[in-house]
C-alpha cells in the first residue's frame, strides 16, 4: 500500500521488556506508534506466551495498536534450521533479524505504514549497526523508510532495566529460539528488577553498555 510520509511508524518489537523505551520515546518525538511482534522465533510455546503478554503490557502501558500474527515457529525453522549450530551472535542471528524485519516491512506495506524501527537495538549483546543496515536494506525493499535508532544509548538500556521492574514485565533469560535455549544458563525466568538484565542484555551491567 502506498503512503505519504507523515507520523505512522511501525516499531518491530523483539519483546516487551526491550518495548518500553523505543515504544515511548517515539511518542514523545510526536510518532503514532504501531507496535508489531513476530514471535516465531520464540520456542517453545508457552514461552511465546509468556513474551507475548509482556509485550501487551507494553502497548496497554503507553496506549498505541499492535499488531501480532497467529503464532508461526514453522517458517522461522525452515529459513534459519539449517544455522542451528551456529554460535548465538553469528550467522543465524543475522538471519533471524532480517526475517523478523522482512516481516515487519511486509506488515508495514500492508497497513500503508511509511516508517519502521525496531526495538532490537536497545540489546547490548546485538550489534546495532548491523541491525539498522538490515533495517534500511528490508524496508527500502518494500519502499518504506527505515529510522536509524540505537536505543540502547543515552541510558536507554538503564531505563528498559527500571520500566521493567516497574511494570513487573517477565524477563526471559535466553534470546528466543530454542537453540539459545540450550545454550542459555540455568536460571529460571522471572520478572524484571532493576539491576537484572532481560535475556538480550543478561549478565551485563550498565556499566559495560
Ligand atoms: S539466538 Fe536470538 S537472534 Fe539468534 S537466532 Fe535465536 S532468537 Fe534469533
Amino acid at each position: 500500500m502506498p503512503f505519504s510520509v507523515g507520523n505512522r511508524v511501525l516499531l518491530h518489537i523483539c519483546c516487551g521488556p526491550d518495548g518500553t523505551v523505543p515504544w515511548p520515546d517515539l511518542q514523545g518525538e510526536g510518532f503514532d506508534v504501531t507496535g508489531y511482534f513476530y514471535g516465531g522465533n520464540i520456542h517453545p510455546r508457552s514461552e511465546y506466551y509468556l513474551r507475548l503478554d509482556a509485550v501487551k503490557s507494553v502497548a496497554e502501558e503507553w496506549g498505541g495498536r499492535l499488531i501480532v500474527p497467529p503464532y508461526a515457529p514453522d517458517p522461522w525453522f525452515a529459513l534459519a534450521g539449517h544455522l542451528s549450530e551456529e554460535p548465538e551472535g553469528e550467522r543465524r542471528c543475522s538471519l533471524c533479524f532480517r526475517i523478523q524485519l522482512e516481516a515487519a516491512a511486509a506488515v508495514a506495506e500492508a497497513e500503508g505504514i511509511g516508517l519502521m524501527t525496531t526495538t532490537l537495538t536497545i540489546s547490548p549483546h546485538k550489534d546495532p549497526e548491523e541491525i539498522n543496515s538490515i533495517g534500511r536494506e528490508v524496508a527500502e525493499s518494500r519502499g518504506r523508510i527505515w529510522i536509524d535508532r540505537v536505543w540502547r544509548k543515552k541510558n536507554g538500556f538503564k531505563r528498559s532495566l527500571e520500566e521493567c521492574g516497574r511494570l513487573g514485565l517477565y524477563r526471559q533469560n535466553y534470546c528466543g529460539c530454542i537453540y539459545s535455549l540450550t545454550n542459555r544458563d540455568d536460571v529460571v525466568g522471572k520478572p524484571c528488577s532493576v539491576g537484572k538484565a532481560p535475556s538480550c542484555g543478561a549478565g551485563v551491567s550498565d556499566t559495560e553498555i
